[in-house]
């Protein structure tokens, strides 16, 4: 059984743990390899390496530190074949998404070789007599990556490229369940000419991010994951003194007003709530219609595209889903089901009963594609984020009735709504309190130059990720004020100065 690493100084690093833990091909149902645990002495070993190769790496010019991520932008482009087949043995999700995840990742290396235009300064001359002011951007110092299982590619990107391009180190946690792409990622960052040390991986679990967040040589954690966890490393990271982004988890809702067009809503429906098996932060897991009406013909529409899903190994080209991550996981997902209908919902799919058996992948980790239908706000189904192929419909008489719906939920992560009408969307873009808004867009997830987040429990924190908002949070703002003897003698000065 093939051992993941960590990975320090541009080479893989065994560390001294004697813990482990298993990584599961869930196509297969079957541990393939597993991934070491790190020991305390592993985090300070790698965070020493990290802090080692700052005070070099931030004076190190920009362009010379964007020219290392354009060429592990062009290794990507090259090898995003292979990462995507790592991503999928490991998560679970179909190549084809894998491989979209891998591009969108890229995006974000795209953005951050921008970084001389965007780490430009500002400057006043004259803002006394005989005084300039400048205000430049400098690194923060070693920033830490704490990410989940279901992006184990474009999330630990939506990071570390513009903490390097800024002049940070970085040491990235992966999840301990999709371990692999973070060492293709370090590999291919050293063959483009990083530095040793300037990027590291340290693998673990609980113990290894408690390490992180104590260390005192860590200045910044930025974390994606469930929102329990979110919390929790947010509130310890800031009483260490470190600056903390943490993302959670979602719950997201479509709208569908009566105008909308049903045939745009369904299709754009099956690939938000079902793709990647629901494991994306930004699925819809709930589809709010507009009136009986509307919730009639979309639940009758609904049901024979989502027993027409085609489930099966993410290596299969027609497979519309793979597995869902663990068996744990899909034990969870089936909880909710359960509860959904104990709770007097109405289970109009029923995942639960896939029983398509594949040669080969009996074990694997399959659920079907659920609809729930009849779900109130107080079923534990809506409160609670599920994390799978599970759509439940709520459904609502009127425009406020539907807004109203979603401020009453705790995540505000990302929504959308479907409408003809303009006024509708504009007002719903403008009114709604959640981060990421969609018209007619199922999943709106902004483009790397832009920057991603949500509102409310769905993030810990002021910074959203990338775009500007992840040059600010990898940057400290410096303020200098200058003025030089030219013969102008002042006398000592008591009070404030004004000019
Ligand atoms: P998770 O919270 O279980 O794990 C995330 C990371 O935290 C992993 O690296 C894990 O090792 C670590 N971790 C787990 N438990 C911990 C604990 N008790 N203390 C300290 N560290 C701990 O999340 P997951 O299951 O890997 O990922 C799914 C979750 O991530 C969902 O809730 C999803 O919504 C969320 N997510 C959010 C976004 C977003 O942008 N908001 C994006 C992707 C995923």
């Amino acid at each position: 059984m093939s051992k993941i690493t960590h990975y320090m100084n541009n080479s893989p690093f065994l560390g001294n743990g004697e813990r482990s833990h298993p990584v599961f091909n869930p196509a297969i149902g079957v541990a393939e390899k597993s991934v070491v645990l790190s020991t305390e002495d592993d985090v300070n070993k790698i965070v020493a390496a990290a802090k080692a190769a700052w005070p070099i790496w931030s004076k190190t010019t920009v362009l010379r530190r964007v020219r290392v991520l354009d060429k592990f932008k062009s290794i990507l482009w090259d090898r995003a074949d292979q990462l995507a087949k790592i991503i999928s043995s490991e998560h679970g999700k179909t190549y084809d998404d894998a491989f979209g995840e891998v591009i969108r990742g890229i995006e974000v290396v795209e953005f951050a070789v921008g970084a001389p235009t965007y780490m430009k300064g500002e400057f006043s001359e004259n803002i006394g007599n005989g005084v300039d002011s400048h205000m430049i951007r400098q690194s923060l110092g070693v920033c830490a990556g704490i990410t989940p299982f279901n992006f184990p590619c474009m999330v630990p990107m939506w990071m570390f490229p513009i903490a390097l391009a800024t002049g940070n180190t970085f040491v990235l946690k992966p999840s301990e369940i999709a371990p692999s792409a973070s060492l293709l990622m370090a590999e291919w960052l050293a063959e483009a000419g990083l530095p040793a040390g300037v990027f590291n991986v340290v693998q673990g679990d609980k113990i290894t991010v408690d390490d992180l967040l104590n260390h005192p040589d860590i200045k910044a954690i930025s974390f994606v994951g469930s929102t329990p966890v979110a919390q929790y490393i947010y509130n310890t990271g800031i009483q260490n003194g470190k600056r903390v982004q943490a993302l959670g988890g979602a719950k997201n809702h479509m709208v569908i007003m009566p105008d909308a067009d049903l045939e745009m809503v369904i299709s754009s429906l099956m690939g938000a709530a079902y793709g990647s098996a629901g494991e994306r932060c930004m699925a819809i897991s709930v589809a709010v219609p507009v009136t009986d009406v509307i919730a009639d013909s979309l639940v009758e529409r609904l049901i024979p595209k989502i027993k027409a899903l085609k489930i099966g190994p993410p290596t299969n080209q027609e497979s519309d889903m793979g597995p869902l991550v663990t068996e744990h996981h899909r034990n969870k997902v089936h909880g909710y089901i359960d509860s959904a209908k104990k709770d007097g919902a109405k289970i109009v799919v029923d995942g639960r009963l896939f029983n398509q058996k594949i040669e080969g992948y009996e074990k694997g980790f399959y659920t079907g594609g659920t609809l729930i239908d009849h779900v109130t706000p107080d079923m534990r189904a809506y409160k609670d984020e599920i994390f799978g192929p599970v759509l439940s419909i709520i459904r609502r008489n009127s425009y406020q009735e539907a807004i109203d719906l979603i401020h009453g939920h705790k995540y505000a992560n990302g929504t959308a709504i479907f409408t003809r009408d303009g006024d509708t969307g504009r007002n719903f873009s403008q009114d709604i309190e959640v981060g990421m808004v969609g018209i007619n867009v199922p999943i709106p997830v902004p483009m790397a130059f832009h920057s991603f987040g949500g509102w409310k429990s769905s993030i810990w924190g002021d910074h959203h990720m990338h775009g500007m908002e992840g040059v600010r949070f990898y940057t400290r703002i410096k303020t200098t004020t200058t003025r030089w003897p030219t013969g102008i003698r002042e006398d000592s000065q008591f009070s404030m100065p004004t000019m």
